[in-house]
């Protein structure tokens, strides 16, 4: 099934011949303020899922929507339960190797990180690696480096690249060119692994194939990790151990093979390529705490004004979690607060609800609009894909998605950056907006990073919904100066997903209310 393949057409989205009303006189900047200030307070203890900060945001943001007059989007609820399982594996779990040509042992956190995807307490890994280059079997692309059949690679660990092969000069379109495909995710490849019977995946991770250091591996995989529970009867494959290195740990472990990471990587890129039995046993026993919990998604609705058309829904998603409390930092702050990531988006979107609900129904837009604020995004999209699989409305009448993940605090913009909307048809109304509003749509300017996948409008995607991740240009208005500049220049480096993720009081409200204001009109457009 290759139902990752997203191409989307359909839904009639047509732009209205009025212009459109600007209604950035119905969102305050002072509650803007106030909410993303309080979603992103220390005491919210950063927002992790089956956390009770996690649970006080959750309550928070449905008390919000309530206020506001937004109806609860679960019959009389504002939550969807999404049961949940968390692992957090031993910090002093050490990876052991053995090979013809030398054994070694690694620490967590500083040389690897694993998880389990078992949903038990603890599981020992005993086991030989092969090295199966990029991990991908596309026959879209003629490409398998899974040659030899699944028994060679039942009970193994793979140790696997990421991203995609490159495209080479005789095909430039190999796996979409310059763009990552799903085919290039590490979720993918674990996948992918998974489905072949292996026992465990070892991602090698490299600061320029994955867009950002070790640090950020680091503290996204060190301490609690949450899949989707599995229901009784389900029987998805899935690997013992999940794990990441750091380039210096996968060289030592070739080393300790006889064998040349730098020669293999290189054998990997070319279709030719054989993946490699390296004789070198890997041992890990992994101790994790479990913990089995709900975890909401948050949701209310606001109804649209045509009779007919109301059965049709725009679903804005924004998610609430972030990384809880983790590793601490130089200064001994251990909170992840995620102001940017996605405080910020969730303030925003409670910002376009409560402008919806308190207008006069005949001057709402003609369709409705589902709020949908997911759980454990930053565990792989796991509320988001909950949802697509158990959706409070329709999917059929489900006619768009927009995603929101991080907002713009810096200043006002001339651009944004719809992230998959030319995947379908929704680049109409957004093309319309920017029209109306003066903007200019840029495309994704990193399509090596493969963002279209790293936010919670994929699982709509996947699922047929036309989706969108809003994101903001940085051509700005006015020059940013100071804090905002420094901030914006050093994000991905030094803030993303750590502790420094933090609100400050120079952010600039402005700025939000404008991608508030734009994501509205976005989606308005057409009824
Ligand atoms: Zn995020």
């Amino acid at each position: 099934m290759r139902k990752f393949i997203v191409t989307l057409v359909l839904v009639a989205f047509s732009a209205s011949i009025l212009p459109a009303q600007n209604r950035t006189a119905s969102f305050s900047a002072d509650k803007m303020r106030e909410r993303v200030k309080r979603l992103s307070a220390d005491d919210f203890d950063g927002r992790g899922p089956l956390t009770q900060g996690g649970l006080r945001a959750a309550e928070y943001i449905a008390h919000e929507l309530k206020a506001a007059g937004v109806q609860p989007g679960n019959k009389k609820s504002y939550f969807q339960n999404v049961k949940l399982v968390g692992v957090k594996a031993n910090p002093n779990s050490m990876l052991e190797i053995n090979g013809p040509k030398g054994s070694d042992k690694f620490k967590f956190a500083e040389d690897f990180v694993a998880t389990t995807g078992a949903q038990t307490a603890g599981v020992s890994i005993d086991s030989e690696i092969v090295f199966a280059g990029y991990g991908i079997d596309a026959p879209l692309y003629n490409w398998n480096d899974y040659k030899g059949g699944a028994a060679d690679y039942r009970g193994k660990v793979l140790m696997i690249m990421v991203n995609d092969p490159p495209a080479t000069q005789d095909e430039p379109g190999l796996f979409g060119g310059k763009g990552l495909t799903y085919y290039g995710r590490w979720t993918y490849k674990f996948e992918e692994a998974a489905r072949r019977g292996a026992a465990g995946v070892i991602l090698i991770h490299t600061d320029e194939s994955a867009g950002y250091g070790w640090n950020v591996v680091r503290t996204s995989n060190g301490s609690w990790r949450y899949e989707i529970a599995r229901e009784k009867g389900d029987n998805t494959p899935f690997l013992n151990m999940k794990s990441w290195v750091t380039n210096g740990t996968a060289t030592k472990i070739m080393r300790a093979a006889g064998l040349n990471l730098d020669e293999l990587r290189a054998k990997a890129k070319r279709r030719d390529f054989q993946p490699v039995n390296t004789g070198v046993k890997v041992k890990l026993s992994l101790e994790s705490e479990l913990k089995v919990a709900d975890s909401p998604n948050v949701v209310g609705i606001v109804k649209g004004s045509d009779s007919k058309l109301r059965k049709q829904y725009v679903v804005y998603s924004g998610h609430w979690d972030h990384l809880g409390i983790g590793e601490a930092n130089a200064k001994g702050d251990k909170i992840y607060n995620g102001a940017y990531d996605n405080a910020s988006g969730v303030a925003t979107l409670l910002g376009i609800a409560e402008a919806l609900a308190k207008m006069p129904e005949k001057e709402r837009p003609k369709r409705s609009m589902l709020f949908l604020f997911p759980t454990a995004e930053e565990q792989g999209l796991l509320g988001a894909e909950y949802y697509s699989h158990h959706p409070l409305v329709p999917l059929d009448k489900t006619i768009a998605n927009i995603n929101i993940d991080g907002v713009n605090f810096f200043g006002p913009v001339k651009d944004f950056m719809p992230l998959g909307a030319e995947r379908s048809t929704i680049s109409k109304a957004l093309d319309a907006a920017a029209k109306e509003r003066n903007l200019t749509l840029e495309t994704d300017q990193r399509p090596e990073q493969g963002f279209f996948f790293r936010s919670d409008h994929f699982p709509f995607a996947k699922v047929g919904v036309p989706a969108v991740s809003l994101q903001h240009g940085d051509y700005f208005i006015k020059p940013l100066t100071g804090e905002a500049r420094d901030f914006s220049s050093t994000y991905t480096a030094k803030h993303y997903h750590q502790v420094s993720d933090e609100y400050h009081d120079w952010w600039d409200m402005s700025a939000m209310i404008q991608e508030a204001e734009f994501a509205l009109l976005s989606s308005t457009l057409g009824s």
